[in-house]
């Protein structure tokens, strides 16, 4: 049975750090309702993992895979003060699996729990390479540090990716590829996911296409595909590799 998918946003706000955050969409809705998306806030969710509900039972359920920080960075410069009580909720709740996307793994070691050791097993650290510039500042500082579970996920992809020197340290357990959405969305290339995936295949990693974005070039042609549409084309083109 697939593992129950649930999101924990412990605080919401966010700075732009590189090219993949050219269109966010953080700053996209925030601003859509007047709010400065630079303000970096605890939520109301920050102790969620840890909550029941009136029934007694958690609410987030044992064994979800829980994406954690989607609406801000967890390594953000502004969430210092509060990463080292994060850390201790992760260690609380070792029955779930927290996923953390990153553009700041150069901060990886700030407030980084004493009992660290080389990783929580219940944590996988997923930094985003937009382009080769930061693939290339990034990965080499995911490989080093002390992380159990580590992928990477190109979305927006930008540009052709060459990462097969970071693949062949059998070091990273997933490659995930998509475009961008949202009404400004800069084009995605299928021949860039199509040389993303090869590269995992020859390398035996698993590869997920996980959308298309709203402008994908296919054949010559830029297709619009509606938001509602993007997780299931990528998927319909079966582009996706579990290694053997
Ligand atoms: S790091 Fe992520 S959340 Fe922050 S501005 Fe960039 S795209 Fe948005």
């Amino acid at each position: 049975m697939a593992k129950e998918i649930d999101l924990w946003n412990p605080w919401h706000g966010c700075r732009k750090i590189s090219e993949g955050c050219l269109n966010c969409y953080v700053y996209r809705i925030d601003s859509s309702f007047g709010k400065n998306p630079e303000i970096v806030e605890k939520t109301k969710d920050f102790f969620l993992p840890l909550k029941r509900n009136k029934s007694g039972s958690l609410k987030i359920p044992p064994l979800a895979r829980v994406y954690t920080c989607l609406s801000s960075d967890f390594f953000l410069e502004d969430a210092d003060p509060w990463r080292a009580q994060a850390w201790q909720i992760i260690k609380a709740r070792p029955d779930l699996h927290f996923c953390i996307i990153t553009k700041r793994i150069h901060r990886f070691y700030e407030k980084l729990p004493a009992d660290w050791a080389d990783g929580y097993e219940n944590v996988t650290i997923i930094s985003t390479c937009e382009n080769q510039k930061r693939a290339d500042f990034r990965l080499p500082i995911l490989l080093d540090a002390p992380i159990k579970n580590r992928e990477i996920t190109c979305e927006p992809l930008l540009e052709n990716l060459d990462i097969k020197k970071y693949l062949k340290t059998g070091k990273i357990k997933r490659v995930i590829a998509g475009g961008e959405s949202g009404p400004n969305a800069r084009i995605c290339r299928h021949e860039w996911v199509e040389s993303l995936r090869r590269q995992c295949v020859e390398a035996n990693v698993p590869f997920s296409f996980k959308q298309t974005g709203a402008r994908y070039f296919y054949g010559g042609k830029i297709y619009s595909i509606p938001r509602n549409k993007q997780h299931s084309q990528a998927a319909k083109s079966g582009m996706d590799f579990e290694a053997e």
